[in-house]
């Protein structure tokens, strides 16, 4: 089990007016397997992913990842964990703009524990031919790629992914869930992956829906098929 959380509940105070964001999740998602959570805006889909890479904490309930209880962290071991242990993917790839697309993936390499060879991780992305471009000489496709190098590169034991393609048009985003597949099968990585789109459930071996924050609704998919 590389994602085990239990009854988890989050409220966020704004002034005097409390709301629970997460009203008691519970997912469960094996090692090396694609989730796909699902919901409208608002549902908690982002507070639920931030908890799950160490961003921010629960309130209540249980969360392991990878047999790590994230609620007996200290500051430092979270931000240890989150530093090598989870790979952040965005809907705006979040690249440093006067880094080149090597250089953005090395700084993430140098703090990895068994960190992949950049090369081999920016070849396996298809990006090894611009390595030396800044973000802004890149399409935003491209720019995706890198910013999926650099999550990998740590070797992460869980890819989190909050709208990877839902700033890209229909044919890159595509290639870039393809890609993520192939990361999944090549290095055996964990992802979790947001998104507003239905059809890409298709792809994963879990889905959850979530709904006002909680799971509405959850399936395992048997025979997940290639992105397309
Ligand atoms: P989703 O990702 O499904 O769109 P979020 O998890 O981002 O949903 O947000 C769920 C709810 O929690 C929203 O109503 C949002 O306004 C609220 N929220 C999220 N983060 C904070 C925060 N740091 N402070 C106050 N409210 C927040
Ligand atoms: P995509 O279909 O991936 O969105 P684009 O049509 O945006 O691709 O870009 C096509 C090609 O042009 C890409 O290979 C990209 O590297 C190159 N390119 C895009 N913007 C720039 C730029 N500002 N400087 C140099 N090359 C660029």
């Amino acid at each position: 089990m590389l994602i085990d959380m239990a009854n988890v509940k989050k409220s966020y105070a704004t002034g005097t007016v409390i709301t629970e964001v997460l009203k008691g999740i519970g997912m469960k998602l094996d090692k090396g397997e694609i989730g796909v959570i699902l919901g409208p805006s608002g549902s908690g889909k982002s507070t639920l992913m931030n908890i799950l890479g160490g961003i921010d904490r629960a309130d209540s309930g249980r969360v392991f990842v990878d047999g790590i209880e994230l609620g007996r962290l200290n500051d430092d071991q979270l931000t240890e964990y989150r530093r090598h242990d989870i790979g952040f993917v965005f809907q705006f790839y979040n690249l440093v703009p006067n880094l080149t697309a090597v250089e953005n993936v090395e700084v993430v390499s140098n703090i990895g524990k068994s960190p992949l060879d950049t090369d081999e991780v920016l070849a396996a992305v298809g990006m090894k031919d611009k390595k030396h471009r800044f973000p802004r000489e890149l399409s935003g496709g491209e720019q995706q790629r890198v910013s999926i190098a650099r999550a990998i590169v740590k070797n992460p034991k869980l890819l989190l992914c909050d709208e990877p393609t839902g700033a890209l048009d229909f044919h890159t985003s595509r290639s870039i869930l393809q890609l993520l597949q192939r990361v999944n099968r090549t290095y055996g990585t964990t992802i979790l992956m947001i998104t507003h789109n239905a059809a890409i459930a298709a792809m994963a071996n879990r889905v959850f829906k979530v709904r006002s924050g909680e799971i509405a609704d959850q399936s395992v998919n048997p025979n997940p098929v290639p992105a397309e």
